[in-house]
């Protein structure tokens, strides 16, 4: 395996763990085996990538932000960024508005798939906390409160609070380019070698990447759901599937105008960042190798890279928004077909983009927030649980495809403003033995 390039042992790692699965869900105890033996795998290759994730922003943001100079660049990258992840979401829930009312696959479900899945997951403890989760009553501008942590230490030791640490490092570098180089310059010494250090730690984790997304898949596999209720739900999974085509589609072509790249490149550069975000379903885990792919192998500065990254795993979720407009409206089609106005439909393009910002970057979060986007538009409460076990069954699968599109969003957005600040450089790929001999 030593001379394959990196996706292509990842990707082998996937189709054997698929195959395991397949091959464990027939033979007797085998899920338990699975459950015992191999998951532990790739939960704790999950938890490596989550561990350092924290101090790599720290880290990156830090140094990106202090390379800068000068806090009028830093507000130009900024603006810019939130611009287009702003403009990139709106086009994705418009994708996913318009396939799911020319498609209507909510038309093609009968009343006894409705019965039978609602039997099956309406009691669900997956659901039920959802739906608690969603329930917190939260202000509209809550999600700014939220942001502003009170106690750094405390932000920095909760991986769920990744955009207090952004606000609290952001606030850092900031002040460090305000007080002048020589005052901040051991700070920055001490960050920017901590910043070699922890991308160095993404090389290491990596060497195991294949052998962990092998576990994941096999573990989703022997976790599925009923196969006969997965096949009744494929039209609407497949709706989304396509309008996540398209949208990895759009990217491509925004890379092609915007920064005159061979999108084949592009994908090529990006693919083991895709590839850990289907296995993982977190673009939070996927974090360090998205930043890693995006620097080395892409070539985007890091100052551009360690603020729109970090900042986008955590607010730009363009699969998540255009699945929210899908479900939200199929679950319309199917269980509350009077409340299909205009209005709404409006209503969802900006509940979606709302909770795509405040979704969390990990497994399941979309289906939480899309709870929200179903309240804001008055769907009867009484019918939540039902809502919810509809789609239930085959989110998983639809959750690993669309943490790809968003960590594709993120990495293409970071090539839009690094062309756009002249920030667009050639790649400097680093193995992870580089330095070996030196060390031996
Ligand atoms: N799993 C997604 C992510 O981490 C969020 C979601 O759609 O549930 O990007």
């Amino acid at each position: 395996m030593k001379k394959l390039a990196l996706h292509w042992k990842i990707l082998i790692g996937m189709v054997l763990g698929i195959l395991f699965g397949f091959i464990m869900t027939g033979v007797d105890g085998g899920k338990d085996f699975v459950d015992d033996w191999i998951n532990p795998i790739g939960t704790i290759f999950v938890k490596l990538l989550k561990l350092i994730a924290i101090p790599l922003i720290l880290a990156s943001l830090i140094k990106g932000i202090s390379d800068l100079k000068d806090i009028s660049k830093f507000s130009n990258i900024g603006l810019r960024t939130m611009g287009i992840y702003i403009v990139t979401t709106v086009i994705a829930i418009t994708i996913g508005l318009i396939l799911v009312n020319v498609i209507e696959p909510g038309n093609g479900i009968s009343e006894e798939t409705v019965a039978r899945l609602t039997q099956t997951y309406a009691d669900d403890s997956g659901v039920q906390s959802k739906i608690i989760e969603a329930g917190k009553d939260r202000g509209p501008l809550e999600f700014l409160v939220e942001m502003v942590p009170d106690n750094a230490f405390f932000a920095f030791s909760n991986n769920k609070l990744m955009l207090q640490v952004i606000f609290f490092t952001i606030l850092l570098g900031i002040s460090m380019l305000l007080v002048g180089e020589k005052a901040a310059k051991p700070l920055k010494k001490f960050f920017d070698s901590l910043n070699y250090v922890v991308l160095k730690m993404v090389d290491i984790i990596m060497l195991s990447a294949p052998y962990a997304v092998f576990a994941l898949l096999a573990q989703v596999l022997v976790t599925a759901g009923d196969p006969e209720i997965l096949r009744r739900l494929l039209s609407y999974a497949g709706v989304v599937v396509l309008g996540l085509i398209i949208m990895i589609g759009f990217y491509l072509l925004v890379i092609i105008v915007f920064t005159k790249k061979n999108p084949l490149w592009f994908l090529k550069q990006i693919s083991p960042a895709q590839l850990l975000a289907f296995s993982t379903s977190s673009s939070a885990a996927t974090l360090p190798v998205t930043m890693e792919r995006v620097e080395e192998h892409l070539g985007v500065d890091k100052e551009v890279s360690s603020f729109v990254l970090p900042v986008g795993a955590t607010i730009n979720m363009d699969g998540t928004s255009l699945y929210q407009a899908v479900a939200a409206v199929f679950i319309m089609q199917v269980l509350w077909p009077e409340g299909l106005t205009m209005s709404n439909q409006l209503m969802i393009v900006l509940t979606a983009l709302l909770a795509s910002i405040g979704s969390a970057a990990v497994p399941g979060a979309g289906m939480v927030m899309l709870v929200i986007v179903l309240e804001a538009i008055g769907f009867p409460a009484d019918k939540l649980p039902i809502a919810l076990a509809l789609i239930f069954a085959v989110d998983r699968p639809l959750d690993m495809c669309r943490t790809v599109v968003n960590v594709t969003g993120d990495a293409t957005v970071a090539m839009i403003v690094a062309k756009s600040v002249g920030k667009l450089g050639k790649p400097k790929i680093k193995e992870w033995d580089d330095h070996h001999e030196e060390v031996k």
